[in-house]
């Protein structure tokens, strides 16, 4: 074999990004580590770990992304979730909102009258979603909430007693909160056994790598793409992802949302996650943290990650438009009557159908306002369509009609034969459906 000798394991264009992504950022040394937990305070504030996990499975990083940390603030939106599964989003809605409060996350930000907690992404929120959490005793819903959390990261996470035990000792803020909620009967569990389960959940241990795969399983509508296990209901995962679309990033959701335009939620340990729904889950690990609470090169890289990796929720997507192709004398011989007939259109679909690809299709027809130029048969082939919206099935099924209101006879092919549209027959080739066509065509 001839050629440019080639280094095994070195073909990684993504993780050569975020390895480079991460050099431009390993000079920012601004920020803090945290220190009004004791125990965070021996942070190495030299690390910097990147990693990303896609939805199809394949996995990337870069630094110290095996550097393990307390998952702190973002076991909230995970915690979140497994209590929307639990109660219902009536019940939970009912007890914490979804309003961003404009302020940090150890606010008390109680609603006036009710003492409802402005959101689940804040302390308060996230005290009183904890103890909602199905379970007989505290010690029951924190292994509940430690085995979800490890579901989502695809393998067993651990608890970090020491920060267990310094955040329990100095957390009196936390407890006030509890306290508050207790007084205004928001909160339906002892502040004691409440707090301690949330302390517990923030002292579980993750790496960049975790929080990588736990963002991707909510990229993924729930299920873990590193082993497939089906955590969370698709809906429950569209609920978080806007909470944590607007609330995430404390008081500076605002700033991140138009800066990065991504699903977020921060810890004061370091720890980062960003989810780009459909795509990929991002985790980073950097201890240095802002004024609010946030990692300064975690924010940084994500920034860096977002622009480059064309991520900005607001993005414009742009969709491809199913093809037309018009079977005439340029088409090959069909192989079994060795004859082409004229008129036949073949409206060729691929990917994931949604409402705009449908419409594309839709302003095709109608552009055709003369009608049926000497056509006998529309042949839809969904061979190669992934997915079908169902507002996508209402517009071709309606294309379908039209046309078979001008006269002409209306097929689908699909060669795994999953009838996902109602035309006249399908046929699992084309060929199939273009013997059916024409033989109607002579007939006629
Ligand atoms: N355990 C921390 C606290 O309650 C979590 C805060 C955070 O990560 N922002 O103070």
């Amino acid at each position: 074999v001839t050629g440019r000798p080639h280094e095994r394991g070195a073909f990684d264009p993504v993780g050569a990004m975020l390895a480079q992504i991460r050099a431009d950022n390993l000079g920012n040394v601004r920020g803090e580590v945290a220190s009004y937990i004791p125990e965070l305070s021996s942070a190495d504030p030299g690390h910097f770990g990147l990693a990303l996990a896609g939805v199809a499975g394949s996995e990337y990083h870069a630094g110290d992304s095996t550097v393990p940390f307390t998952i702190q603030s973002i076991s909230k939106p995970f915690v979140y979730a497994l209590a929307l599964t639990d109660v219902g989003v009536d019940a939970l809605l009912a007890k914490v909102g979804v309003e961003p409060s404009g302020e940090g996350f150890n606010a008390i930000s109680l609603e006036p009258g009710t003492g409802r907690p402005a959101n689940p992404m804040i302390n308060a929120g996230a005290i009183l979603t904890a103890s909602m959490v199905e379970a007989h005793s505290p010690g029951e819903r924190f292994d509940r909430i430690r085995s979800m959390l490890s579901r989502c990261a695809g393998r067993e996470l651990e608890l970090d007693t020491a920060v267990y035990r310094s955040e329990r000792s100095t957390g009196d803020r936390n407890m006030a909160l509890a306290h508050l909620m207790r007084q205004a009967g928001v909160l339906s569990v002892p502040v004691d056994e409440a707090v301690d389960v949330y302390f517990r959940q923030c002292s579980v241990l993750v790496t960049a790598e975790d929080l990588a795969v736990m963002a991707a399983t909510l990229a993924n509508a729930g299920v873990n793409p590193r082993t497939g296990d089906e955590v969370f209901d698709p809906l429950v995962t569209e609920h978080v992802l806007s909470v944590m679309a607007t609330c995430g990033m404390y008081d500076s959701s605002g700033d991140w949302l138009v800066r990065v335009g991504l699903p977020a939620k921060s810890g004061v340990a370091g720890g980062l996650v960003a989810v780009s729904p459909s795509q990929f889950g991002i985790g980073l690990y950097s201890p240095l943290l802002d004024q609010r609470g946030n990692s300064v090169r975690g924010v940084a890289a994500s920034a860096e990650i977002s622009g480059r990796f064309s991520l900005h929720l607001m993005h414009r997507v742009k969709r491809t438009a199913p093809s037309f192709a018009r079977v005439d004398a340029t088409h090959p011989p069909h192989p079994v009557t060795g004859e082409v007939g004229p008129g036949v259109v073949v409206l060729n679909m691929h990917g994931d159908i949604e409402f705009t690809t449908a419409e594309h299709a839709l302003l095709a027809v109608k552009a055709r306002s003369e009608g049926p130029q000497g056509e006998t048969a529309l042949v839809v082939d969904v061979s190669n369509v992934t997915a079908c919206d169902p507002v996508a099935v209402l517009i071709i099924e309606a294309i379908a009609d039209e046309l078979a209101a001008w006269g002409l006879d209306v097929v689908t092919v699909d060669e795994h034969g999953r009838r996902l549209l109602r035309t006249k027959a399908e046929f699992l080739s084309l060929d199939d459906a273009l013997v059916f066509c024409h033989q109607r065509a002579e007939t006629a």
